[in-house]
């Protein structure tokens, strides 16, 4: 009885270390996506940051004038907050994607979700010669989940396709991000690309944790991603497509109760 009562509290534990290990992979993965976006990040501030520097020596110039131009002032200063909050809705998104933060449930509009993500890294994608199409489908309905590991999920499958497509010269590097309604109660998410591919024996294999074709990186994007869809009670797949490249799509129910343990991708 007292050892049954060990091995609970024995698995307990473990299961919370094994979340917090989760929980901080999943956060060296952000982190690593980071790393990539930020020459796009740095170039997506910086224009605002230079609107406004411009604006306000307009603005100056137009108070200096004799009479002030004062209606053409207050126009500029107008622009000048506009292109404040461009950069700090950057810094935002930025902030709530890559900060480490307790897993939280919450009701997510795919659709919304994705654009956001495709918003951050469409500068990264234009500097990879990317061209994105995207197919969302209207009236999707609502999933409950951890909005900030899907769009990580989300990130992570865009970047993925653009690597596979760098080698391609003789096609358009054409990448469509895509969601529709399977069944009434399962939205599906897709990313499909024209890239390189992979060997169909190795399907399984790329899903593999340190798992990786690339020089510079860990290889643990796929597993992580994983692990936060099946934690939302879904599942994530890689396809051949029938010309060119490969799609990668996760499944996820939709409705109130879709996710109830998305917390067991990381620590609380
Ligand atoms: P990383 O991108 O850091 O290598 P991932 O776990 O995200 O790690 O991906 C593992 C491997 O799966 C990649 O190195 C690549 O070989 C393969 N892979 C991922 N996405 C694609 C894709 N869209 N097309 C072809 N191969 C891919």
């Amino acid at each position: 009885m007292g050892n049954k009562l060990d091995d609970v509290t024995e698995s307990r534990f473990s299961d919370e270390a094994l979340g917090r290990a989760r929980s901080e992979l999943a956060h060296v993965a952000r982190v690593s996506s980071l790393c990539t976006l930020t020459a796009s990040i740095a170039h997506e501030v910086n224009q605002p940051l230079t609107g406004i520097a411009t604006s306000a020596g307009t603005c100056v110039r137009m108070l200096d004038a004799d009479p002030p131009d004062l209606t053409g002032a207050r126009t500029t200063a107008l622009r000048i907050l506009r292109d404040t909050n461009r950069a700090s809705a950057v810094v935002a998104r930025l902030r709530a994607l890559f900060a480490k933060k307790a897993p939280t449930l919450e009701v997510v509009d795919l659709n919304e979700a994705a654009r956001e993500v495709t918003a951050l890294s469409s500068s990264e994608l234009q500097r990879a010669e990317v061209i994105l199409r995207q197919e969302f489908a209207d009236h999707l309905p609502p999933l409950t989940g951890d909005r900030v590991q899907l769009q990580q999920v989300i990130l992570n499958l865009l970047l993925n396709a653009a690597d596979a497509m760098r080698a391609v010269d003789d096609r358009p590097r054409q990448l469509i991000i895509g969601t529709r309604l399977d069944r009434p109660d399962r939205v599906i998410l897709f990313v499909q690309d024209v890239g390189t591919g992979f060997e169909p024996q190795r399907a399984d294999k790329l899903f593999e944790p340190f798992h990786t074709t690339k020089s510079d990186v860990m290889g643990i994007g796929l597993s992580v991603s994983r692990s936060i869809i099946e934690s939302h009670h879904g599942r994530l797949w890689a396809m051949l497509n029938d010309g060119p490249g490969a799609t990668f799509a996760f499944s996820i129910p939709c409705g109130p109760a879709s996710s109830s343990d998305a917390g067991g991708v990381s620590a609380r």
